[in-house]
């Protein structure tokens, strides 16, 4: 399959795409693991990230076109991919468009996952994250067995630098601002799948479901 998961930072996207990877093999592009990488690597891209990232700003549409160009031409995207985080501007879906126009690839649909403002602002302060794999647990709901110890790779599983109150806050400003007119431009294009839900099963489901 090969989808787009629009919604907030902290609606799911992460969690339903690495959950779709099980089900065909699809490989999760994540553009913000692939930046955080970036920086704890200390590459080029790195430093140019790194300040906006840390005060929850987007990273310019120039560097994010820069590496999906490039990754979408990786050979492991044949078994089709989940964007998770990307696009992100209005002229990064346009950009898409074109690229993959350009490349003769077509995607299934965007999946808008809706989750309340309440709930998105709880798990985002309860969020940790493996620097290592990606894993994403939850201090209240699902906290890694071994404090600040991956479950699946035994990385440091840690509260990202982006996830202090004021830069979530800032993140959930840009998101409002910047990315939700992302869903108007998908239902125009008449390939939005709009699923309200704070489980990710249900999610899944809708996405089977729409899949066929
Ligand atoms: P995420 O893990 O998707 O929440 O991304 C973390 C941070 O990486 C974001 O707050 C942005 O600073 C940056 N980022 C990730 N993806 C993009 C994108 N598509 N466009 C611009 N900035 C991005």
């Amino acid at each position: 399959m090969k989808l787009i998961l629009l919604g907030a930072p902290g609606a799911g996207k992460g969690t339903v795409a690495k959950m779709l990877t099980e089900i065909d093999g699809s490989v999760q592009i994540s553009t913000g693991d692939i930046l955080r990488g970036a920086v704890a690597a200390g590459t080029e891209l790195g430093k140019k990230a790194e300040a906006a990232m840390k005060a929850g700003d987007l990273v310019s549409d120039d560097l994010i076109m820069g590496i999906m160009e490039e990754r979408l031409k990786e050979d492991d995207c044949k078994s089709g991919y989940l964007l998770d985080g990307f696009p992100r501007t209005i002229p990064q879906a346009e950009a898409l468009k074109t690229l993959l126009e350009k490349m003769g690839e077509k995607l299934d649909f965007a999946v808008e996952i809706d989750v309340p403002r309440d709930v998105i602002l709880d798990r985002l302060t309860t969020r940790r994250t493996c620097t290592d794999c990606g894993a994403i647990y939850n201090v209240k709901s699902n906290p890694p067995k071994e404090e600040g110890k991956c479950d699946k790779c035994g990385g440091a599983v840690v509260q990202r630098d982006d996830e202090t109150n004021e830069a979530i806050s800032n993140r959930l400003d840009v998101y409002n601002e910047k990315t939700a007119p992302l869903t108007g431009f998908y239902e125009n294009e008449g390939m939005l799948l709009k699923v309200t839900a704070t489980d990710s099963k249900t999610v899944i489901d809708a996405i089977k479901n729409k899949l066929g």
